[in-house]
């Protein structure tokens, strides 16, 4: 479940540290070397060695620590979050992408927050997730959440996007393979009630991955077969995308 927020200013000496920090992880998450190999040849020179990182995904992690997201049987949003969102990193690291997650642990973002002027520790958390989205300035940003509904017959998978066409097409593609897989026809829905849509930068997407009001999808979504096959889906998407937008 994703909750709106506002804009906040950004204090500069906390961006310097995030850059080191961003650097320090890069260092820590390489490209395969192969791979890397492979995607640096079809660049042009001028392109091949870029002064400046370059992240094809940032895997944003709903929730985390103190703020469980949505619940339904002990079940908490917040850790199939990250099951699925550490799943669709592996996947995609696999594939050769530059990619970074925004949490890989049980935590709030809001803990690292250096906006101290902030009451809110939910407007913390969302101003966190857009600083690392403002710094790494990815191709794309994912953020993975799980969907809840007072109707216990409500299932499937719905991604939520912003108005412009790489995000569009994205969730385009993300709904029609997740909709395969949850054997489903939803739809997409374009909106800019959620601050990260609104205000993120890059291209962004938010994907309700499932319903956890829903018993049989609830276990589904538990199953670590399930998350797999789900982190796929969600890459081959990817794929596609950057087939259309190299
Ligand atoms: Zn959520």
């Amino acid at each position: 479940m994703n909750r709106p927020g506002s804009l906040i200013p950004m204090q500069s000496i906390w961006v310097i540290v995030f850059i080191l920090a961003t650097v320090l992880t890069a260092v820590a998450h390489p490209v395969p070397a192969e791979q890397h190999d492979r995607r640096e040849k079809e660049k042009p020179v001028s392109q091949a060695h870029p002064e400046v990182l370059v992240y094809d995904v940032i895997i944003d992690v709903g929730h985390g620590g103190i703020d469980g997201g949505a619940s339904a049987a002990n079940i908490l949003e917040k850790q199939l979050n990250l099951e699925i969102g550490a799943a669709l990193y592996q996947e995609l690291h696999k594939k050769g992408y530059k990619v970074g997650i925004t949490r890989l642990h049980d935590y709030a973002l809001s803990d690292d927050s250096p906006f101290t002027h902030i009451q809110s520790r939910h407007r913390k958390d969302l101003a966190q997730r857009k600083l690392i989205a403002d710094e790494l300035r990815p191709k794309l940003f994912i953020s993975i959440h799980m969907n809840m509904s007072s109707s216990s017959s409500a299932r499937g998978p719905m991604i939520l996007y912003q108005d412009r066409a790489e995000s569009y097409l994205l969730a385009d593609l993300l709904q029609t393979e997740l909709n395969k897989l949850a054997q489903t026809r939803r739809q997409g829905k374009m909106t800019d009630y959620y601050f990260l849509l609104k205000h993120v930068t890059s291209p962004t997407i938010i994907a309700e991955v499932g319903y956890l009001s829903h018993p049989t999808e609830r276990a589904r979504l538990q199953d670590p077969h399930f998350q797999t096959q789900t982190a796929q889906k969600m890459a081959e998407a990817i794929d596609h995308f950057f087939m259309l937008y190299p």
